[in-house]
């Protein structure tokens, strides 16, 4: 009865665990895969990034150039990134808004 007791004194008087959100945002941490992003300027339109990619959430074609990511086929694996030939694609720690 004693511990029961102490514990709920110390849970009350402790720091809530929780985070307030929307208010408060939680930090994402290092090495989280968010969604994928390109420097489209960099790209030279090789098609490594479609070919590579397991989903088939790229299109790429030279003519007319063009580079497209389908966000929710999308696995975030990285492979695009890894075979970029001029890495141009970059993946960020936040994820694909609704709004895409
Ligand atoms: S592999 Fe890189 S350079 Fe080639 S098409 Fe994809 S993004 Fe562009
Ligand atoms: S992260 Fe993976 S699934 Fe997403 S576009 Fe790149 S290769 Fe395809």
């Amino acid at each position: 009865m004693v511990n029961l007791i102490n514990s709920i004194f110390r849970k009350l008087t402790s720091p809530s665990e929780c985070l307030r959100y929307p208010f408060v945002k939680r930090e994402l941490p290092e090495g989280t895969r968010g969604r994928i992003d390109i420097e489209i300027d960099k790209c030279i339109f090789c098609g490594a990034c479609e070919k590579r990619c397991p989903a088939n959430a790229l299109k790429v074609t030279r003519d007319p150039k063009s580079w497209t990511l389908n966000p929710y086929s999308c696995i975030i694996c990285g492979y695009c990134i890894e075979v970029c030939p001029k890495k141009c694609i970059i993946a960020h720690k936040e994820h694909y808004s609704p709004n895409v």
